[in-house]
């Protein structure tokens, strides 16, 4: 039995990391790609995942397949392909220390995987099928991926959706909006940011814009606001929640930690269950996700800097919280 399994974009993210003392500027070798990085969140809370997608057979696909291997993730779903090299994106801080990305995806490895490729075992045997949107953006992944979410969501598993924006991987932004749409309308939960929201509904209210996600049967919607904390809306109805005071290093992957964290307690239930869940019993996953978000962006990358379970229960216990935006 497995908890998640996800499907979706793997590739490599090479990050500033300073200058070398000759003074040319160095850059460092991360795993990317957000269905991992949330697979690998609920790894070290002690789940049992599983991945399926794509990378090159190339060292950046092996070294890919170690990382996951790593982190006790299965990875009998993820293939290697001689088609394509490894997808790669190269991440730069601009001045005020927002990220830019170039990818070198013309095409990559991660969209090569096909929906023959797709190890239907691994859905069968999980509670959660979680997705994204990057492994959207163009054939044959598009076709795996929701081919993949069809059948996960005839065998009646609770489906978690991601739809990240990435405009340089679209053709134009309607593509987009459309496309990330469309997994909308098989996702029992999603988190997006507020730049989603709008890109999604039409709007960056957070309440008309989370009301506007329910219309696809959407039963629980995050928007994630970073140091302000997380919006939602659930059956029951709306509510804000505050995050927690860290010394921030590294913002990446935060966002995949708070999904990671919200799966690891949704897990075993189904989507009727969302119905009932309670204000209080939302309230307390959410500030554990929280508290996973804020601990990540406390050191450098994503995988290294998730926390696991004594750890977001100390902060839980002894952390302060910031002011709700
Ligand atoms: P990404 O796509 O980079 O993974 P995201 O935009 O999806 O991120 P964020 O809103 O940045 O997600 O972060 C997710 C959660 O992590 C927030 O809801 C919050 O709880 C926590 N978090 C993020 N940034 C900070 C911060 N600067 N200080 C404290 N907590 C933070």
């Amino acid at each position: 039995m497995l908890d998640v399994a996800a499907l979706g974009e793997i590739l490599i993210d090479f990050t500033p990391a300073g200058r070398s003392a000759a003074g040319q500027r160095l850059l460092e070798e991360n795993p990317g790609g957000a269905p991992a990085n949330v697979l690998a969140a609920l790894a070290k809370l002690g789940k049992r995942t599983a991945f399926l997608g794509m990378a090159g057979r190339d060292q950046f696909g092996t070294y890919l397949r170690e990382v996951l291997r790593r982190q006790g993730i299965d990875v009998t779903g993820f293939k290697l392909t001689g088609a394509a090299h490894t997808t790669l994106a190269f991440v730069h801080l601009n001045e005020s220390g927002d990220r830019q990305f170039s990818f070198y995806r013309d095409p990559g490895a991660d969209l090569m995987f096909s929906e023959g490729d797709i190890e239907y075992d691994l859905i069968r045997a999980a509670d959660v099928f979680h997705f994204g949107s990057i492994s959207m953006t163009g054939e044959p992944a598009r076709g795996a991926t929701l081919a993949a979410v069809k059948f996960a969501k005839a065998q009646g598993k609770l489906i978690s959706y991601d739809p990240n924006y990435r405009p340089l991987l679209w053709p134009d932004p309607a593509q987009a909006q459309a496309t990330m749409r469309l997994g909308l309308e098989y996702a029992d939960l999603v988190k997006v940011s507020e730049s989603e929201l709008e890109l999604l509904t039409g709007t960056a209210d957070l309440e008309l814009g989370s009301a506007a996600l329910m219309e696809y049967g959407v039963r629980l919607a995050f928007v994630t606001l970073g140091p302000q904390g997380c919006f939602y809306r659930a059956p029951f109805g709306t509510g804000r929640l505050p995050t927690y005071a860290v010394p921030v290093v590294d913002t990446t992957g935060a966002g995949d930690a708070f999904l990671g964290a919200i799966l690891y307690h949704l897990s075993g239930r189904n989507a009727a269950d969302l119905e009932q869940l309670d204000r209080g019993e939302l309230e307390r996953m959410i500030d554990f996700a929280n508290a996973a978000g804020a601990l990540t962006t406390t050191q450098k990358g994503a995988i290294p800097a998730l926390p696991g379970l004594e750890q977001v229960q100390r902060c839980l216990a002894q952390l302060s919280k910031l002011p709700a935006g």
